[in-house]
């Protein structure tokens, strides 16, 4: 059977962890270089940990983060990560229940992950949002700091086993429309996010939620 791969985005796409990754982003700079409020202004959505890293360095240190700060500052960020979303409870966002639940039910589909989150901070949000069972394979951002690359890491391991006719990246960014471009896949935009629909105009297609995926879906299949 030829597969149809999705990659879904999770901030935005299919969940908001409504500030629990800034806020612990923001605790750990307070308690290793003493800066509060470290990413204010410091636009989050659709960029790796590592990019997103390194931008609070630079606006706050005046330089990029060495290997090993970078790596000091994931380590002190996942179990503030986890804390806060105990904390904070997330928001699934709309039609991504029925979403998910149509397209499992698809024998051709296989439904995949590619994030800008580390691996255990992509899986402590899908844990608190109940949406990790979906999953079994996935792109992360420490596969790499540049999204193409963790989006083709995805498409990769999701060849790896299969035969794959189409990968669908399903984001809510431009940045998960570039990543999806530099890699020959297909790209459905959600405007749930933090781009406004506007922006996204270039996907293959723009949904204003999920909802409208299945429809979409069922169109271009059959
Ligand atoms: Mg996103």
């Amino acid at each position: 059977m030829m597969h149809v791969v999705y990659l879904f985005d999770i901030d935005g796409t299919l969940l908001h962890a409504h500030g629990s990754g800034r806020a612990a982003f923001d605790a750990v700079f307070v308690e290793q270089h003493g800066i509060p409020d470290a990413s204010t202004g410091i636009r989050y959505g659709g960029k790796t940990d590592h990019q997103i890293i390194d931008e609070i360095f630079v606006a706050r240190m005046g330089r990029r983060a060495t290997a090993g700060e970078r790596a000091a500052f994931i380590a002190a960020y996942l179990p503030k990560l986890h804390a806060l979303l105990v904390e904070h409870p997330v928001e699934v966002l709309a039609g991504v229940h029925d979403a998910l639940t149509y397209l499992a039910a698809r024998p051709e589909v296989v439904l995949g992950i590619a994030t800008g989150n580390v691996k255990e901070g992509a899986y402590a949000k899908l844990g608190a949002a109940q949406l990790e069972r979906w999953f079994s394979f996935g792109g992360y951002g420490c596969d790499s700091h540049v999204r193409a690359e963790l989006v083709a890491k995805a498409a990769e391991r999701a060849k790896h086993e299969r035969d794959v006719r189409e990968v669908i990246v399903v984001g809510d960014t431009i940045h998960d429309i570039a990543a999806a471009r530099a890699v020959g896949a297909t790209v459905c935009a959600v405007a749930t996010g933090s781009d406004p629909r506007d922006a996204l105009a270039h996907a293959d297609v723009v949904f204003e939620s999920l909802i409208e995926l299945p429809a979409w879906h069922a169109a271009r299949f059959g």
